[in-house]
């Protein structure tokens, strides 16, 4: 029983939500899997919206990502950058040419009135995505961060100063009032798994379950609800997660993932080496399995992908049967 999943939804950040979905989109028949992408990570460059998350949804899945950096278009130049540092302007955050046409065209849309998901669902059918892509919300949610030298705004942190300031606190500006985009309640609602990428949970997902409407409804659903850890052997495969962990005095171990998710989940999956995770994990009530989690490529997210949906179909099972 590999679990004949139709209606899939996966939470998801950047890079290591869209290597998932990659894995997803290409393990299940077309048409099965939406992606709710964080919008937290948003900002203003020039004047023109940029939705990191989003962004590299939407390139990974229509094959135009840069596959060596796991962001930005593939062979993509920065002459506009060139042009923006010659006239004086900051240019620490890297947009490409073909990146600043994306960003251009939906600041675009965004002044003549259309929302965000609508945009978002438009650049998909343009592109021939192989999942539907819908932002969390088509409202302002903005991840800040308390740290040693102040308030910062995401971008400014993880990109202009690579992380380096000690974070003490996070909030998510404008998630607690913000309403869920019509399509990702529609897609949970009908949903037949709920799947959570390895993402960063502090920086990726806890944005999107920080808006209520989002976290009720996963709450409530009958959907079996699975993750994988972003975490192998306490080490983030990419990204500041462990030290940010650290920062915050949470433990950086792949139990602490899940506890960061506790009420939302059924079952969790964690590296082969992760032992004692996997006991402390099965010992709080969730149904577990052990494999191997880095990705790397698309085939090994693939190999991910139909795992994952194998032990979603045993944990719906075994859900079931504890309704029954
Ligand atoms: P971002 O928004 O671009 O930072 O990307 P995400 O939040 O979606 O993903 C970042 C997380 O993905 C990091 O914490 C990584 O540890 C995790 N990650 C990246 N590649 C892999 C992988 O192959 N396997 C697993 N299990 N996690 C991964
Ligand atoms: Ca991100």
């Amino acid at each position: 029983m590999t679990g004949d999943f139709q209606h899939v939804v996966l939470l998801a950040g950047g890079v290591g939500g869209a290597r998932m979905a990659e894995g997803l989109a290409r393990a299940l028949p077309a048409g099965a899997l939406t992606v709710i992408a964080n919008v937290g990570d948003d900002e203003e460059f020039y004047g023109l919206r940029v939705c990191p998350d989003v962004d590299t949804l939407l390139y990974t899945l229509s094959d135009r990502i840069d596959r060596s950096q796991g962001w930005g278009v593939a062979y993509d130049t920065v002459k506009a950058l060139d042009v923006l540092r010659d006239l004086g302007a900051p240019v620490w955050m890297k947009l490409g040419d073909a990146d600043f046409g994306l960003h251009i065209w939906r600041s675009w849309r965004l002044a003549e009135g259309a929302s965000l998901s609508a945009i978002v669902a438009e650049a998909a059918r343009q592109w021939g995505a192989r999942a539907d892509i819908v932002p969390a919300t088509d409202e302002r949610v903005r991840t800040k961060l308390n740290t040693d030298e102040g308030w910062m705004d995401f971008q400014p942190w993880f990109v202009g100063r690579r992380c380096i300031p000690k974070v003490s606190e996070l909030r998510y500006e404008g998630a607690e009032s913000a309403k869920p985009a019509v399509s990702a309640s529609a897609a949970i609602a009908s949903a037949d798994l709920i799947a959570f990428a390895p993402s960063n949970p502090l920086l990726s997902i806890e944005p999107i379950l920080a808006i209520p409407g989002l976290r009720d409804s996963i709450e409530k659903c009958r959907a079996p609800r699975v993750g994988v850890s972003p975490l192998i052997g306490g080490k983030a495969v990419k990204g500041p997660l462990a030290r940010l962990m650290q920062d915050l005095g949470i433990e950086a171990t792949t139990r602490a993932v899940a506890g960061r998710y506790a009420g939302l989940l059924d079952g969790f999956i964690v590296d082969t080496g992760d032992v004692e995770d996997a006991e402390a994990l099965r010992a709080s009530g969730l149904a577990v399995a052990a494999t191997e989690i880095l990705m790397g490529g698309p085939e090994g997210a693939e190999r991910l992908a139909r795992e994952l949906l194998a032990f979603a179909g045993k944990v719906a099972i075994a859900g079931e049967r504890r309704r029954g």
